[in-house]
């Protein structure tokens, strides 16, 4: 079965190949051509589906895709879907330097990754999210994953998200659970 991400980040693909795969045989996951749509929407569900409305409007094949980020409790939910922008460079480091300059002294430390996962197709949409609890640490660790993970413990866990292999954080994480919730729909599209 041939589908579309709404995406033009590889690294994305991969991922939601590697999830996908084991449930789906055969799924084959290609990025969509077109360019990246405005995401103004104001939630995680929004953007996934304004992502996805796209792709699929653009290729006329069902399409994926997914909008995510982070929560921090003590910071009402910020930076929420600003994670990617949340430091005026968008850049990794210093998104997580900039939360953890937020965060100083702060104890209450609860935060969450957020995935919101949207299919479209000419049968209809379905979108859905899911949540992975844990805390932002006090300081960066670990090399692995990419965004937030060096600054997010998952509860349970006394390591970052960044120390965990690839196939470890699939099965804990947001966009994990997210898109193993939305399998069956796209196995119903035979
Ligand atoms: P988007 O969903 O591609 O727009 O990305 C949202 C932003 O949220 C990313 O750029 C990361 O900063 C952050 N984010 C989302 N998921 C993760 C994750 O699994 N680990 C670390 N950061 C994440």
């Amino acid at each position: 079965m041939r589908v579309v991400v709404g995406t033009k980040n590889a690294h994305k693909v991969l991922e939601l190949q590697r999830i996908l795969e084991p449930l789906i045989p055969g799924l084959v996951l290609e990025p969509s051509p077109e360019d990246s749509p405005v995401e103004d929407g104001d939630t995680f569900s929004a953007n996934a589906l304004i992502k996805a409305r796209s792709a699929f409007q653009a290729t006329g094949r069902p399409a994926l895709a997914d909008d995510s980020g982070i929560e921090v409790a003590a910071l009402d939910g910020r930076p929420g879907i600003f994670s990617a922008r949340y430091a005026p460079s968008g850049l990794d480091q210093d998104n997580t330097a900039l939360l953890l300059q937020e965060m100083a002294g702060v104890t209450h430390r609860a935060a969450a990754f957020v995935c919101a996962a949207a299919l479209v197709h000419d049968g209809g949409e379905v979108v859905l999210e899911r949540r992975w609890e844990g805390v932002v640490a006090p300081a960066p660790a670990g090399s692995g994953g990419f965004g937030y993970d060096p600054v997010f413990v998952p509860e349970g866990h006394s390591v970052t998200s960044a120390e965990l292999t690839p196939e470890e954080k699939d099965q804990l994480s947001h966009r994990g659970q997210a898109f193993r919730a939305l399998a069956p729909a796209i196995i119903a599209l035979g």
